[in-house]
């Protein structure tokens, strides 16, 4: 669909007029105008529970104001005026949290057979409140510049996109989705060429620290950034290096496994990390060394959870969003999961989480990504499991939502901007139907999303991806 809508663009008259089953084809998802409920220049929602993104507690009928997309106003209603002309939303019996900010997201869907495109992606992230999302690499890098340019041009509706180009990988392979840096010179090549695309956040996938070294210096000499999902090198070598954020946590930091080598990723790597003791001083140690340096973590547990057998299950709600056939290579996939040679043991995944919420404790800034799956782990979905996962990890309810809103806009050193409802920040919003600082499971009946103030209808957003994720 990427490539119809840009042809459909460039000929849309020729088209219109030659095919008008093609036009409607290709015209679906142009242009955002019928997914908006709601704009207005000033827009009042009055009423609201508010869950502010900064970790305090949840506060009773709140009335949050926003103007020409920003917010203005936020305090009691009883004692904040509605501005007159404002477009007044009574939302009593819902709840507000900021726009989610996803710091591992991806635009094509992997684990399948082959590697297929998720340009609907924009579409849920949306739908479900994420209204900023950092990819994490892309297998099919040149489709996620034009759907980023899509969304940017108003031709779909979907998060501000960051993105970060081909996976970094040790090696000399220049070409495809895992490109390889041998030296300096490659490094700032790759960065130069990337960034000229639009990249703003590399993803270095693996290799040893020379390729991080390189591939940071390169970065950071352009104001740019860089994360990694890292093995050979451990999380504190890489916080020393200067990285920006460190992918996935506690699973991946080899440096626990026993007898890891500096440069080498341990074989059977996960396995082994199962058995180590998160209280350890040796962990808790490593710990406080990756606080000291201020290097923030990216929380990814809901990917793994798809990866634990007998605790994952396919969310039906999820699952119909998928293309069929897609679909049915999921369902696949989670049927065999427990053969299928990659899984991930429930006491790990407990592991996970008592090693984020030790690091949140020692002060450390962690933020959260879905990373979609063919697993059955979807945009959207996703990026809301983990809201359920932290919350059972044991954060406080409105401590989740500031991983996934707040942490998340000051890991990207946006949150002058994002990430909470505070006056003089954009207006992301999130309108979700009940409660779901009381009763988790309700963060998923989200209604309406504003956008830089522009109010999108969820359950329309969700019916354009219906069928179509991993279609185009
Ligand atoms: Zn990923």
């Amino acid at each position: 669909m990427m490539k119809a809508i840009r042809y459909g663009w460039a000929l849309a008259l020729v088209v219109a007029l030659a095919a008008p089953a093609a036009a409607q084809g290709a015209g679906e998802g142009f242009g955002v105008a019928p997914y908006v409920a709601v704009n207005a220049p000033v827009v009042a929602l009055t009423h609201v529970r508010l869950v502010d993104g900064t970790g305090s507690p949840a506060r009773a009928d709140q009335t949050v104001i926003v103007r020409r997309g920003f917010i203005v106003a936020v305090g009691p209603s009883a004692s904040t005026r509605v501005p007159r002309g404002a477009r007044v939303l009574n939302l009593e019996g819902h709840t507000v949290i900021p726009g989610l900010v996803g710091l591992h997201e991806h635009t094509y869907l992997g684990g399948l057979r082959r590697t297929v495109p998720m340009g609907a992606s924009a579409y849920l992230y949306l739908a479900f409140g994420v209204t900023t999302a950092m990819t994490a690499g892309s297998q099919l890098p040149d489709q996620e510049v034009a759907l980023k340019h899509d969304i940017d041009t108003g031709r779909m509706p979907g998060p501000r996109l960051l993105i970060g180009g081909p996976y970094i990988r040790a090696g000399t392979v220049r070409t495809g989705p895992f490109r390889g840096v041998d030296s300096p010179g490659e490094a700032r090549r790759f960065v130069e060429e990337w960034a000229e695309r639009g990249a703003t956040w590399f993803k270095v996938m693996s290799g040893p620290r020379d390729v991080l070294r390189w591939v940071l210096d390169a970065a950071h000499a352009r104001g740019l950034h860089v994360s990694g999902h890292l093995c050979a090198v451990s999380f504190t070598k890489a916080a020393e290096m200067g990285i920006d954020a460190l992918q996935h946590g506690f699973i991946t930091n080899s440096e626990y496994v026993p007898g890891a080598q500096p440069d080498v990723c341990p074989p059977g790597n996960q396995v082994a990390q199962a058995d180590v003791d998160v209280a350890s001083p040796a962990v808790q140690a490593s710990i406080r060394r990756i606080v000291a340096r201020g290097t923030p973590v990216v929380s990814t547990l809901g990917v793994y959870e798809t990866f634990v057998p007998g605790r994952a299950r396919l969310d039906p709600r999820a699952m119909e969003m998928l293309a069929p056939d897609v679909r049915r290579e999921v369902e696949a996939n989670h049927a065999g999961l427990a053969t299928s040679g990659y899984t991930v043991p429930e006491r790990l995944l407990t592991r996970m989480m008592r090693w984020e919420r030790d690091f949140v404790a020692a002060g450390g800034l962690l933020g959260a990504g879905a990373d979609p799956w063919g697993t059955g782990f979807l945009p959207g979905f996703g990026d809301l499991r983990n809201y359920e996962l932290l919350v059972e990890a044991g954060f406080r309810p409105e401590q989740a939502i500031q991983v996934l809103t707040l942490n998340g806009a000051r890991i990207l050193g946006e949150d002058g901007r994002i990430g909470s409802v505070e006056v003089g920040k954009r207006a992301d919003l999130v309108v979700i139907r009940g409660d779901p600082i009381a009763t988790p499971s309700q963060i998923y009946e989200v209604i309406t999303v504003f956008r830089d103030g522009m109010g999108y209808d969820s359950a329309r957003l969700r019916e354009a991806a219906r069928g179509k994720v991993g279609a185009y």
